[in-house]
C-alpha cells in the first residue's frame, strides 16, 4: 500500500546525504573525542566543525552551541538552571507551549515555589502581548519562555518583539524554536533571545540529537556531572555521528531553504484549496501560521469523528490528531482547548504538516479518502 506522510511536524524523514555522512563518520571517526591521540583528535575535530557549521547558520558563536540529546533535554536544563542558578522568581509562559516546557515549569513551581504566569491566546491562537507588557513592568526576576512556531497550529509568535520586551525589562528569554530551526532564517545576532533549543529530527536529521544555544554572557551549571565534554555542562562521550548528521541536516536545510519554502508553501495552499472545495464548511485553526503546518476543523458528524484517524491510517495516510474529542479515551489537545469553543472541539481537527517530499497527487488522494469516510 502507498504510504503518505503528512506528519512532518512530529518528525521528518532523514535526507539521504545525512545518512551518508553519518555512515562515513561511523566508519572513519571511531576515536573517543576526549582522547589526545590523533584518532581521538580527529573525532573531536568533527564535533567542533559541526558546532561551527550550526553557529554559522544561526549567526552566533560556536561556543554558544551546546549539544544535547534533544530539545526536551535542552529545555529542562535551561529552565531549571535559570531558576536554580540565576535566581529567577517568576516564569511567564503560555498554555499552548509544548509539554517539554509546560511540565518542566510545573515541576519547578512545585520544587521552588516560583510564580508562574500564563499568557492567554485568542481564538486565532495569537498571544496576549499586552499582558506580557504589563507583567514585565514590575521588577520581579523573570524568565519568559515562549515558542516561535506552535507545533500543533503553526501559529507564529513575534519573537523579535517578545525579545525586545524582555531585553528592555531585564527578563531572560527562552525560546522553543524546534519547529522553525532549519525552516526559516534565524539570526541570533539580531534577535534578543538568550536561549533557544532544537532537535535534529525536525529538520531531516537523526533522532536523539539536538542542541541548546546559550548566550555567551550566561553561565549555566552542569546538567550532568562527569567529564569535561560540552564545557563540563553535559558530561559523557559525545555521539559523533549524530552531531555530524545534525550539522549536515542543518546545512542542507539552509542550502535548499528558498526552494523548499516555496514548494512546501504551495503544497499547503493547494491542500487547503482542495479541502475547501470538498468541504466548504471547513475552518482553519490559527492565523498567521507557518508555511508547513495546516490545522483544520472538518465539518464531520460525531460518528465519523471517532474513527477518522484510524480510517486514514488504514488507507496509508499519516496525519496528526488536532482536537479533543475524536475518541473518548484520548485527552484533548491542550493547544486547541485554549483556542476553540466547546462545539468546535467536538468536531475533528487534523494537523497536516508537509515537507518537500510530499506531492499534490498525495494531497488529491488524501482529500478523496476524506470524502469517502
Ligand atoms: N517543542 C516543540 C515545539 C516540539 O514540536 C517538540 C516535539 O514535538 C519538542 C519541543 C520536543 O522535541 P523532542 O521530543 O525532540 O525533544
Amino acid at each position: 500500500m502507498q504510504k503518505i506522510y503528512f506528519d512532518n511536524a512530529a518528525t521528518t524523514p532523514i535526507r539521504q546525504e545525512v545518512i551518508d555522512e553519518m555512515v562515513r563518520v561511523m566508519q572513519t571517526e571511531y576515536g573517543n573525542p576526549s582522547s589526545t591521540h590523533s584518532i581521538g583528535r580527529s573525532s573531536k575535530a568533527v564535533i567542533e566543525t559541526s558546532r561551527k557549521t550550526i553557529a554559522k547558520y544561526l549567526h552566533c558563536n560556536a561556543s554558544e552551541i551546546v549539544f544535547t540529546s534533544n530539545a526536551t533535554e535542552a529545555t529542562n536544563w535551561i529552565v531549571r538552571s535559570a531558576v536554580r542558578d540565576f535566581g529567577i522568581k517568576r516564569i511567564i509562559t503560555s498554555k499552548v507551549e509544548h509539554h517539554a516546557t509546560l511540565y518542566t515549569i510545573l515541576a519547578l513551581q512545585q520544587e521552588y515555589g516560583i510564580q508562574v504566569e500564563y499568557l492567554s491566546v485568542n481564538h486565532e491562537g495569537v498571544l496576549d502581548y499586552n499582558k506580557l507588557t504589563s507583567l514585565l513592568s514590575d521588577e520581579t526576576k523573570t524568565l519568559v519562555s515562549l515558542m516561535h512556531v506552535n507545533n500543533e497550529t503553526g501559529v507564529v509568535n513575534d519573537i523579535k518583539r517578545i525579545g525586545e520586551m524582555c531585553h528592555q525589562n531585564k527578563a531572560l528569554f527562552h525560546c522553543d524554536t524546534v519547529q522553525s530551526i532549519g525552516k526559516t532564517e534565524l539570526d541570533l545576532q539580531q534577535l534578543p533571545i538568550d536561549f533557544i533549543v532544537a532537535s535534529a529530527h525536525k529538520f531531516h536529521g537523526p533522532k536523539g540529537i539536538g542542541f541548546a544555544f546559550v548566550r555567551k554572557s550566561l553561565v549555566l551549571q552542569p546538567m550532568i556531572f562527569g567529564g569535561e565534554q560540552e564545557k563540563g555542562w553535559r558530561a559523557g562521550t559525545e555521539s559523533v555521528h549524530q552531531i555530524a548528521g545534525m550539522a549536515k541536516a542543518l546545512e542542507l536545510s539552509h542550502d535548499y531553504l528558498a526552494a523548499e519554502t516555496i514548494i512546501i508553501g504551495d503544497l499547503k495552499e493547494y491542500c487547503l484549496k482542495q479541502l475547501r472545495n470538498a468541504f466548504p464548511e471547513i475552518k482553519v485553526n490559527g492565523s498567521n501560521t507557518f508555511y508547513n503546518i495546516l490545522n483544520v476543523i472538518l465539518p464531520f458528524s460525531s460518528e465519523k469523528t471517532a474513527m477518522i484517524l484510524f480510517n486514514l491510517d488504514m488507507k496509508g495516510i499519516a496525519v496528526s490528531r488536532g482536537s479533543a474529542c475524536q475518541s473518548g479515551s484520548i485527552k484533548p489537545s491542550h493547544v486547541l482547548a485554549e483556542m476553540l469553543t466547546v462545539e468546535e472541539l467536538a468536531k475533528p481537527s487534523l494537523r497536516i504538516s508537509f515537507s518537500h517530499y510530499n506531492t499534490k497527487k498525495e494531497i488529491d488522494y488524501f482529500v478523496e479518502t476524506l470524502k469517502s469516510i
